[in-house]
């Protein structure tokens, strides 16, 4: 039996027999070639070839509407396009008299390297296209078969030292268990089609794939980031118990789908849920949502050398709001900055991003990008039930400076006799503690409130929200926050508006009942989050959620607050909770501890 740590990137757990697809590496030689315009029309015949290989499985998946690993196969065909690819790989083989192979294989290779040496976690994980895209020209070139995950015989857990994007996108939910590699992170291929296919995933579990073999058995845990290979007897069977409940649970979740969010005692919420990319769309219904809390449309406008026009956001935007018309569909304005950047070199590089020219901030600083953006949101709103959110508002003048180029632009959209509903919802994103103290003030100013808590309360306790080290103080449950929670839902109320709530606190089962007590209007989650915390909100009453929410606003330390939150909790919810991970890890056995070249981390 042996451990390997990774990061969990989808949960559930998943136990079955080890498949390694076969991912050789294809290395060649340096050969003079006496006439290198042949080379290039080889070159050029591959290119032809490949194109038309990716164009063929992009054809099938858009039968079988698997948008999202459509999306990834389409960024692969756009870099089949790339100037700098193409030109670099040309005049390698008139320079050096060398193969297609040769100068293909140096170009990838140096494209590979440029791209780890980013310091950028999305860009790294981008080296796998680079690779992918390099082996399916070099077994084009040398005629070899084509590496599939594809000839899967029976269900089974993939094990790779890194999944090359096209395989992954070609995966069959049906036969593939879980997917675990060696390297990767929570923004890698695997990590974004496991989560849209709802398959166990971990990655970055360092030398699984060298230990692993064919058939070997081996325990997934994708909620706690952990595999387990050949496992004893006991583990083996205390893990077909968790998968099992973990069915049962899932199918009774499930169950709910068509049911309302509503308390014992008949309190209705609204519950929606959190989207970036288009191909989610599917999951809001699929999982019981009321529509779209908050749609972060950053997702466009992220990893392309241009800006998305006016036509292609109207395009995104419309696909979403005509899908769950007339269910409501609040999109959000670009949060660039933070933790989420543009590649164009004009975009200055900051020293506390998060701080800095973020979000609205981006938007009032280029009002051209805003207008385009607007235009197209107000342009949707013709096509359904569209509500606009700014993010990141911390003073009345920005929200006043926003509304106003909004008006330039529904007169524009007048004079130009184009659609748009001219009484949209205007809401903003309370995530600044400035905002949230002046709550009063900014609702007499809009139509709807939604709380930011990954925001908020990263700026209330001044806590980096992404600094793994000081992970222990960032806490939801601090007096501050609620506190703060409290202001924000009680002054929305009091000038007639409805107040939501978008952050991860939402999700947070042990969370719903304090939020549900506030009075909240409204939650948005992850569609996968939906069930659960519909589940939440079913099995509390709304009278008691509220005495327990005045109470904990006195208390003065998080652990007391969220030792009475769980005290009142249900236990089926305490159940689900126990489920999915917060049960303690499972216990080795009388095994050794592992080694620690056995118990990579891979981090
Ligand atoms: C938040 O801050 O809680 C939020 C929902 O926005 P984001 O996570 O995109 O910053
Ligand atoms: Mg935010």
């Amino acid at each position: 039996m042996m451990f390997f740590h990774g990061v969990a990137v989808s949960k559930g757990v998943a136990i079955g027999p080890v498949f390694k697809p076969r991912l050789e590496v294809l290395g060649v030689g340096r050969d003079e070639v006496d006439d290198p315009e042949r080379e290039i029309a080889r070159f050029r015949e591959a290119l032809a070839t490949a194109r038309a290989q990716i164009e063929s499985i992009i054809e099938r998946l858009r039968d079988q509407g698997a948008e999202t690993r459509l999306g990834i196969l389409e960024s692969q065909q756009m870099m089949f396009s790339d100037e700098s690819l193409v030109k670099s790989v040309e005049s390698g083989i008139r320079e050096k008299h060398c193969t297609a192979e040769y100068a293909v294989s140096q170009v990838v290779d140096h494209f590979i390297e440029t791209f780890n040496n980013i310091d950028d976690e999305y860009l790294r994980d981008r080296v796998a296209d680079v690779h992918d895209l390099g082996d399916r020209l070099m077994r084009i070139l040398l005629g070899k078969r084509e590496s599939a995950v594809t000839r899967l015989e029976r269900q089974s857990v993939i094990v790779a030292h890194d999944l090359p994007p096209s395989a992954a996108a070609q995966i069959d939910p049906s036969k593939v268990l879980g997917l675990a590699t060696d390297v990767g992170g929570a923004t890698s291929h695997t990590a974004i089609i496991s989560r849209a296919l709802e398959i166990p995933a971990v990655v970055g579990l360092g030398n699984l794939y060298r230990r692993a073999e064919n058939g070997d058995m081996l325990i997934l845990d994708g909620r706690k980031g952990i595999a387990v290979l050949n496992p004893s007897k006991e583990l083996l069977e205390r893990y077909r118990r968790v998968q099992s409940e973990e069915l049962a649970q899932l199918q009774s979740l499930r169950e709910l789908r068509d049911e309302p969010a509503e308390t014992r005692d008949g309190f209705r919420i609204e519950l929606a849920a959190n989207i970036e990319l288009l191909s989610e769309v599917d999951a809001v219904s699929t999982h019981g949502a009321d529509g779209v809390g908050l749609y972060r449309t950053e997702f466009l406008f992220l990893n392309r050398d241009d800006l998305p026009g006016e036509e292609e956001q109207f395009e995104a935007y419309t696909v979403v709001a005509r899908q769950l018309a007339p269910q409501p569909v609040v999109i959000r304005t670009v949060d660039i900055g933070g933790d989420k950047f543009l590649s164009h070199p004009d975009v200055p590089v900051e020293i506390n991003p998060y701080l800095g020219c973020r979000a609205v901030r981006f938007s009032l600083s280029r009002p051209d990008t805003f207008r385009t953006q607007l235009r197209a949101v107000l342009r949707a709103s013709a096509t359904g039930n569209v509500h606009l959110m700014f993010p990141m508002i911390s003073s009345l003048e920005e929200l006043r400076q926003a509304k106003t180029i909004l008006a330039e632009c529904m007169e524009d959209l007048d004079e130009q006799r184009l659609p748009y509903d001219p009484d949209i919802e205007v809401g903003i994103m309370i995530e600044v503690p400035s905002a949230a103290i002046l709550a009063d003030q900014f609702a007499r100013e809009v139509d709807f409130f939604s709380i930011g808590t990954n925001d908020l309360i990263q700026y209330t306790l001044a806590v980096d929200r992404s600094n793994p080290s000081l992970a222990y103080l960032y806490q939801p449950f601090h007096p501050a926050v609620l506190r703060l929670l409290k202001n924000i839902v009680d002054a929305g109320h009091n000038a007639g508006i409805w107040v939501g709530m978008c952050g991860e606190m939402a999700a947070n089962p042990i969370a719903v009942p304090f939020l549900v007590g506030l009075g909240i209007d409204e939650l948005s989650v992850s569609p996968v989050n939906v069930p659960l915390v519909k589940a939440t909100i079913r099995a509390i009453d709304f009278r008691r959620a509220a005495m327990v929410a005045e109470e904990l606003i006195n208390l003065r330390h998080p652990d007391e607050i969220l030792a009475r939150l769980r005290r009142d909790l249900p236990s089926e919810i305490h159940r689900y909770i126990d489920l999915n991970g917060d049960e303690e890890t499972p216990d080795m056995g009388d095994e050794p501890e592992p080694s620690p070249d056995v118990a990579e981390t891979g981090r």
